[in-house]
């Protein structure tokens, strides 16, 4: 039988109302899933609050938005619940969004429809973007890329170059080998984004940014890479 109260490290009972968003990585304790690779780790992640499930945009998205970075048709490639797609979709663009995990699409329809936007939701695995059946203007990529295994991130990048025209951007945002600790997805180091992007792409910027998280105190250091399809 689990022990129903909910405890510190210590063994004393968390306080009443104290935030814990269910299914997230506790700052402490061991999470009930340190790097999620698999579909059935996302589905069960969004059973609760994911930790990067804020309820907004990214800050680094919004900066970019708000710098008129975001234009034309755009795709965010696991789009979780949408933040990202809703923000383009306000900017009075056509975005699409695709994730793999249908707990997060629905509520990213939810979202759109609780806001009066239009966006397209698709659930579906971003090794298959040529699935999708069009072409791209602008890519957000928060959180998905340094989801992915090495084999995995060729057949991406694979698919990302065909729906990309030439002058077409990808924006990414990952955790970057400045982020201490092992908890959450493997670190990126500079070098490794420009090696992936050597071919195809040209590497315009790569700035050190944080990742919001659920925890107030919990940022995590990432990079925010802007890359151009050439
Ligand atoms: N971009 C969202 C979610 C980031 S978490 C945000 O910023 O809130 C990473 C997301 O990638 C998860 O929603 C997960 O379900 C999705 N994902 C992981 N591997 C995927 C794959 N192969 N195809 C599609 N989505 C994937």
């Amino acid at each position: 039988m689990p022990d129903p109260v909910d405890r510190t490290e210590q063994g004393t009972p968390r306080p009443e109302g104290a935030p814990q968003p269910q299914g997230a990585p506790r700052l402490e304790g061991t999470p009930p899933v340190l790097r999620p690779r698999r579909p059935e780790d996302f589905d069960q992640m969004y059973q609760g609050t994911p930790p990067w499930e804020t309820g907004r945009p990214q800050s680094a998205f919004l900066a970019l938005a708000e710098a008129g970075a975001i234009r034309g048709r755009v795709l965010d490639v696991g789009c979780g619940t949408g933040e990202h797609v809703l923000l383009a979709a306000s900017l009075g663009l056509e975005a699409t969004g695709i994730d793999l995990a249908a707990a997060a699409i629905e509520r990213a329809r939810q979202k759109a429809a609780q806001r009066g936007l239009q966006a397209r939701f698709v659930v579906g695995n971003v090794l298959d973007l040529s699935g999708l059946g069009g072409r791209f203007d602008t890519v957000l990529d928060s959180g998905l890329f340094h989801v992915l295994e090495d084999d995995d991130r060729r057949a991406f990048l694979d698919g990302l170059g065909a729906v990309v025209p030439p002058g077409g951007r990808y924006f990414l945002l990952c955790f970057s080998d400045r982020q201490p600790g092992e908890l959450g997805p493997r670190r990126i180091t500079q070098d490794e984004l420009r090696a992936a992007f050597s071919d195809g792409w040209r590497v315009d910027s790569i700035e050190p940014v944080m990742i919001d998280t659920v925890f107030q105190r919990a940022a995590v250091h990432a990079w925010l890479a802007a890359i151009t399809r050439t």
